[in-house]
């Protein structure tokens, strides 16, 4: 097929990692299908649902925009895919094989003010993760005064509609963690300190 690039849309990221490199947290089985079945769809389904609209020519430099958008528009077609798209590739990269551990940097002051201790943040972030009920997303996210805030959120809510920055994500939908952990949520969610990639919370940081 012609390459057309004067016809921008949305493409499935490939993941920053191998997928067999987070046994402990994702086995490659998960990753196959979270990332090449669920994410995959949520790109084939927004560029389904944008076709012959006024986001026809969007991409992810649009993300912001296409997200608020939709979201203000309730047009859930658009903003559940969009949002689930940003979602997804945000997470992806708050992971990382040869990251975890304590916090470094100016995530680790910025959480030694807000939440005094990581060990106090941890405990926070654990427990919105396993008290979210149903399906969707842990974010630790800066709000406009730079604090950090522990957020929980159904479905495919993202802190973009909210006026907040996104600095750390966990995807708390059960094809997240099935796979692996069954039931065990809040087993999954103390997982993610494994791996979790600070430097990508410190870039994300915005004062
Ligand atoms: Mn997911």
């Amino acid at each position: 097929m012609k390459n057309d690039f004067s016809q921008k849309m949305f493409s499935l990221p490939n993941l920053p990692f191998e997928k067999d490199a987070m046994p402990d947290f994702c086995s490659a089985k998960t990753f196959d299908f979270h990332h090449g079945a669920h994410h995959k769809t949520y790109v084939e389904k927004l560029n389904a649902a944008i076709a012959g609209t006024d986001f026809e020519k969007m991409d992810e430099t649009h993300f912001d925009e296409i997200i608020r958008a939709s979201h203000a528009a309730k047009n859930l077609a658009i903003f559940n895919n969009a949002a689930q798209h940003f979602n997804h590739s945000f997470f992806w990269k708050c992971l990382s094989p040869a990251a975890g551990g304590d916090p470094t940097g100016k995530i680790a002051e910025k959480m030694a003010e807000n939440f005094e201790t990581f060990e106090n943040f941890k405990k926070e972030f654990e427990n919105a993760a396993a008290t979210l009920f149903g399906s969707g997303w842990v974010f630790l996210a800066q709000n406009a005064d730079g604090a950090l805030e522990i957020e929980k959120y159904p479905n495919a809510d993202t802190p973009i509609i909210r006026g907040k920055t996104p600095i750390l994500a966990l995807d708390v939908w059960e094809h997240a963690y099935y796979l692996d952990f069954q039931n065990r949520r809040p087993a999954f969610a103390s997982a993610f300190w494994g791996v979790v990639n600070w430097d990508f919370a410190n870039k994300n940081l915005q004062k």
